[in-house]
């Protein structure tokens, strides 16, 4: 009997050589076998490449990863221990320009960053689907405080909701600030989206700087503590994946309505539990993310900082003028929970010259100014609700 076992051993220890020889390691990268996000999850530095997204957002790696540095003069990059500051350059660039550009032309207060990718990008040990190819940042919607927070300070630090319930923000927290740095980050071409909770959504498009820009703001589960900003496949990144475009519009009527309505929906008494997903294997990535995985370390000498050569060189963009509202977009389709008021008008990002004050809807509420609302737990936001610049013009450096 014993010598049966002793035989069937022998025969899976020359199965495995055989796999071996054939195939590589079954636990290397080649085998296919183990989890991709095990593989990038440790990858500490980025891979000495020439930058380049691979892939699509949710099945991805990254190449010549750059670091956003966890201080700037207008951001400070939070839960450091996860290691993942790290984008595609153009991201990293990007988001150190809407941290200045927010707090120079607008008067916010300065970003607190959250995830971007890990070193070489690629799916993660936890949470996120997307953010695997270095085009995706997750921006805090709680505004940086005037200190240097500690390391351990941004491990713990919980970030606030702007919703008070799925269908309403909260007015404590929201504030006007919020709509224009969202306005801003839209405002780039090289983004192509942000998402967004769609009750956030909705008060964008109640806002007095509702306009086109709405379009790249799309309604998103989960984002009322941070939105999320995705950039386009960036020049020089040929295995790069785009998403289509977003929709034409703003998105502000039906489809909001719809976010809202599948909110009502009662939950199953039962909870379904959802199918565990299957992890993402070497061979459902793009090919080049094995060269990706393999190459050596980048020096950390690639860390970005907001070099003075690169704010000259870059102008602010021009903020796109807010469109006339349309009449039915909310009168038609009367909100699902009795109606807030409207978020707070004019105060940082003032009207647009061409933004006419809108005649008060029937049935809709008194805009109370801004400054009567004083967020007493958020000092360092009380100085936003003043009348800022007209919209923030350029200024020559
Ligand atoms: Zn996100």
């Amino acid at each position: 009997m014993r010598h049966r076992f002793v035989f069937l051993g022998w025969a899976i220890a020359a199965v495995f050589a055989v796999a071996v020889l054939i195939g590589g390691s079954p636990w290397s990268a080649h085998g296919a076998e183990i989890p991709a996000r095990q593989l990038f999850g440790h990858k500490a530095k980025a891979a000495a490449l020439q930058a380049g997204a691979i892939g699509s957002y949710a099945k991805g790696c990254l190449a010549g990863g750059a670091m956003l540095p966890v201080n700037g003069p207008a951001w400070q990059a939070m839960r450091l221990s996860r290691n993942r500051n790290w984008g595609h350059p153009r991201l990293v660039t990007l988001v150190q320009r809407l941290a200045r550009e927010s707090q120079e032309l607008d008067g916010w207060p300065g970003l607190l960053v959250g995830d971007l990718a890990q070193p070489r990008g690629g799916p993660m040990l936890t949470g996120h689907r997307s953010h695997q190819i270095g085009l995706d940042a997750d921006i805090w919607l709680m505004p940086m405080p005037k200190r240097t927070l500690s390391r351990a300070e941004r491990e713990k630090i919980s970030a606030i909701s702007m919703i008070k319930n799925p269908f309403s923000i909260n007015e404590k927290h929201w504030k006007p600030g919020h709509v224009t740095l969202i306005r801003r980050a839209a405002s780039y071409p090289e983004v192509a989206r942000i998402f967004i909770h769609p009750a956030i959504k909705q008060a964008l498009c109640k806002s007095d700087q509702a306009g086109s820009w709405l379009r790249k703001v799309r309604p998103w589960w989960g984002h009322h503590y941070h939105f999320h900003i995705r950039l386009k496949c960036p020049m020089g990144s040929p295995g790069c994946a785009n998403q289509d475009p977003p929709p034409s519009g703003t998105g502000c009527g039906k489809p909001l309505e719809d976010w809202f309505a599948r909110f009502r929906k009662p939950k199953p008494k039962k909870p379904v539990k959802p199918k565990p997903r299957r992890q993402l294997r070497m061979a459902d990535l793009p090919q080049a993310c094995r060269a990706v995985l393999a190459a050596a370390d980048a020096d950390t000498g690639v860390v970005l900082t907001a070099a003075p050569a690169e704010r000259s060189a870059v102008k602010p963009a021009a903020m796109p003028p807010p469109m006339p509202k349309p009449q039915t977009a909310h009168s038609a389709s009367p909100p699902p929970v009795p109606a807030k008021k409207p978020p707070v008008k004019a105060s940082v990002g003032a009207p647009l010259p061409s933004a006419k004050p809108k005649p008060v809807a029937r049935g809709a509420r008194r805009v109370a100014p801004a400054r009567t609302n004083p967020a007493p737990n958020l000092p360092w936001l009380n100085g936003l609700a003043t009348p800022g610049p007209p919209l923030p013009t350029p200024k020559p450096r």
